[in-house]
């Protein structure tokens, strides 16, 4: 029987804890070199071996080959990081051997194997990092029960030996290469709640580093006149010692500094606290902003929130603190209970050993994930015997004392979206889907009309969005192609249901279903194109159907006796179908409804009120102008068109012979000249050359089998005069639909 740990996979740092089985508390495992964090920095050898930890760092900073740092910070991104000795590895793989050297070392301490961990990830991540640390604990033969929050699991290791029931927490999580600040709620019987969570992901304690070295070269030019600018590798020399610096900084008010320049010789100066702390003021401004807004909208203010926890290596810094101070109205103190280097690693222990909430199964795991196999990675081994620096013996696994039950739920800080048409038709958006803080698991699902005019479009297209801002700028996770939609003629626009969910990991899972259908459509990811840049465009004209002026339409429907029943039943949903495929029509939209048989009548005159005119086409009945065909409805139609100023269109659908079809022909000719296209449709015993015959324009005359099939030909007309139809259907916005389970949930 293995061990269960909680692994803090750091920007700069790593650390791992588990539960001692005696006290019930998390306890840091130590590496083999008794250090209790260790850095997540990697070197490469030239005979193919591997060093993790502070060798490495120590190698990295003497500026060695091989040597290679903060790469959680391109995390999801599948380019290569670094390349040594001739061969690349990207932050995935990176991650992967800084995960299997920490459960190497963390196994050889505790004597035992590890079944099964639980790995932090910063709040901020994307669905892509996420997946991306997903892979690379995978790859490093772990078994991950869960990702959890940073801050989250911060929360958790402050709340198992602080609880205090109803306490708002703001979680100030600092790190090497991130900061996130969440907002935590313990309430009663042990629940805790992540409530908002903000992040950015690109400032650390690295920035601190840049902001010293910049002041530090500042005062090496203004002192000595030893500039850059001739002496390029000063940055180097500089950068290598402002973290040392800093951290003098966090005991002394003073840093003495001693820097060997080369043509100079050695160069001694000091830098004062107050100097450090002005050229980094605007750091901790974005800090303190992040932080407002999370408590802004959750709705608090600084006198109602309880406490600030601090974590992460950089709260170490007492600009930190003072600054938190200040900024909640002399208000809150922050807490420094915890530990910032462990507080994560022993937050995650904690959870691995909590029941898990409801969890989304995948009906799909993601395909690249399938085949992934663990790596054997050959690590250069340590002389030093590993020591056991744990109280007490981890022995078999145990549940954790009760008053440990927490029952934690996290939040994901990005609001799930997806591409759409604005309401306009001028340009694209990002439809917001799932809003930003849910706490996960979450799914939500979202109808809309899917239109089709022919039997072999059976996909749509979805692009799934995190964050807010334009589809551009917003991350853009992934295209999922939903295929298997099935056409039924009497159906159309299709019904299409799309359900959206965050897992427990906080990734993004994608499930359609067609109509009141009980299964999933199939769906698959494709890449996302290289060239999205149309969706920051406004929508061109050659996108848009084209803008064809005002459009008056004319619809005539035969009502003679073989129409009666399903015939008329069917024809007049085509119609109504037709006409709600016009209503994303680029300007205006006339239509008007003529009965014919014996005589011609007007059902509806021209008008823009399109529910009015479908249900003036329901109310259609059958013989309503007698039961033959002794009239046909051109006249009346190039008289309801006369004078319109724009496209002006007649249809005809026609069941049977018509007694007079020369005339009709004659008739129909004269609407020709009057620039009117007519289209005829015929079904049943139709006769196909008459239609031709009446025809005009670009749309051919079209014969079905069936009066069924007519939907389709309707879908036809509208996709060429401009109408809807369309492929990519619009969404129609605000329909909402109950979600639905996973097989297996
Ligand atoms: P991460 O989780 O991103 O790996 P950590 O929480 O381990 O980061 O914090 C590492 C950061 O903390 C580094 O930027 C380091 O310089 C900074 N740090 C550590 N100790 C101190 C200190 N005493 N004073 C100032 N900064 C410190
Ligand atoms: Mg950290």
């Amino acid at each position: 029987m293995g061990v269960k740990v909680g692994i803090d996979l750091g920007t700069t740092f790593s650390a791992v804890a588990v539960i001692n089985e005696k006290t019930g508390q998390p306890n840091i495992v130590p590496n083999t070199a008794g250090e209790r964090i260790t850095p997540s920095v990697i070197q490469f050898t030239e005979n193919g071996d591997i060093i993790v930890g502070t060798e490495a760092k120590d190698a990295y900073e003497f500026g060695e080959y091989g040597c290679t740092s903060v790469f959680k910070r391109c995390m999801g991104n599948d380019e290569p990081y670094c390349t040594f000795y001739g061969k690349s590895y990207s932050s995935e793989e990176l991650s992967a051997i800084l995960l299997r050297y920490l459960k190497e070392e963390a196994e050889a301490v505790l004597h035992q194997t590890i079944d099964e961990a639980v790995v932090t990830v910063p709040a901020y991540f994307y669905h892509k990092e996420r997946g991306a640390t997903l892979r690379a604990a995978k790859r490093a033969g772990l078994n991950v029960r869960q990702l959890i929050n940073e801050p989250t699991a911060a929360a958790m290791s402050y709340g198992v030996n602080h609880w205090r029931e109803n306490a708002n927490i703001l979680v100030y999580d600092l790190g090497g290469g991130t900061f996130d600040v969440t907002l935590v709620e313990m309430k009663k019987n042990g629940q805790m709640i992540s409530k908002q969570t903000k992040g950015n992901h690109i400032l650390g304690g690295k920035d601190w580093d840049s902001s010293l070295s910049s002041l530090i070269i500042n005062k090496i030019e203004s002192e000595i006149a030893y500039y850059k600018q001739d002496h390029p590798e000063i940055e180097s020399i500089v950068a290598q010692s402002a973290e040392s610096i800093k951290k003098q900084l966090t005991t002394k008010n003073t840093a003495q500094i001693s820097l060997y320049l080369p043509e100079y010789g050695t160069y001694k100066t000091e830098i004062s606290i107050d100097d450090f702390n002005s050229v980094t003021v605007d750091l901790l401004n974005e800090t303190g902003t992040l932080c407002r807004d999370v408590l802004q909208e959750a709705g608090l203010t600084w006198e109602n929130l309880t406490d600030i926890l601090l974590v992460g290596g950089s709260t170490r810094m007492r600009q930190v603190s003072d600054y938190l101070y200040k900024l909640s109205g002399n208000r809150h103190k922050p807490l420094t209970q915890v530990n910032p280097d462990e507080a994560v690693a022993l937050g995650a222990a904690i959870q691995v050993h909590l029941p898990l909430p409801k969890y989304i199964v995948l009906s799909s795991a993601p395909s690249d994930d399938k085949d992934l196999k663990t790596a054997n990675y050959q690590f250069r081994k340590t002389k030093a015997k590993p020591k056991s620096y744990l109280p007490g013996k981890i022995g078999k696994e145990t549940a954790l004392p009760s008053a440990l039950s927490i029952v934690q739920r996290d939040v994901v800080a990005h609001a799930m979206g997806v591409i759409a048409v604005n309401q306009e038709g001028t340009a694209y958006i990002n439809k917001t889907i799932v809003p930003a803080n849910q706490t996960i698991p979450v799914k939500y699902a979202e109808s809309f009309n899917y239109y089709t005019s022919s039997y072999e479009e059976n996909e749509v297209e979805i692009y799934v969005l995190q964050g807010e801002k334009p589809p551009l700028e917003s991350e853009i996770i992934g295209k999922y192609v939903v295929s298997g939609i099935t056409h039924n003629p009497n159906e159309n626009p299709t019904i299409i249901k799309i359900q959206y969910s965050y897992d427990i990991n906080g990734m993004i899972h994608v499930q359609a279903r067609q109509g009141n259908g009980k299964s999933d459509l199939p769906i698959r990811e494709e890449g996302i194109p290289d060239d999205m840049s149309k969706y920051g465009r406004p929508i061109d004209e050659s996108e848009k159907p084209k803008k064809l002026g005002d459009l008056y339409v004319v619809m005539a429907l035969d009502v003679s006796g073989s129409m009666s029943g399903k015939p008329l039943k069917n024809a007049s949903d085509a119609m109504c179908n037709f006409i709600d495929m016009l209503s994303d029509y680029p300007g205006k939209v006339e239509i008007g409804v003529l009965a014919v048989s014996d005589r011609t009548c007007c059902v509806q005159a021209l008008t823009t009120n399109m529910e009015k005119c479908k249900k003036e086409t329901q109310s259609i009945t059958c013989g309503l102008t007698g039961y033959c065909n002794a009239a046909d409805p051109f006249d009346e139609i190039k008289n309801m068109l006369h004078g319109k100023k724009g496209k002006k269109i007649g249809i005809v659908l026609a069941d049977g012979v018509w007694e007079n079809q020369y005339d009709a022909v004659l008739r129909a000719k004269k609407c020709h000249k009057s620039e009117i296209d007519i289209i005829g449709i015929g079904f049943g015993s139709a006769d196909e050359q008459f239609l031709k015959d009446i025809s005009s324009g670009d749309i051919d005359s079209m014969m079905v089998a069936r009066s069924g099939e007519l939907t389709k030909s309707f879908g036809k007309i509208a996709q060429e005069i401009g109408g809807s139809g369309k492929k990519h259907s619009r969404f129609d916005t605000k329909q909402k639909t109950e979600t639905w389970q996973a097989p297996g949930e």
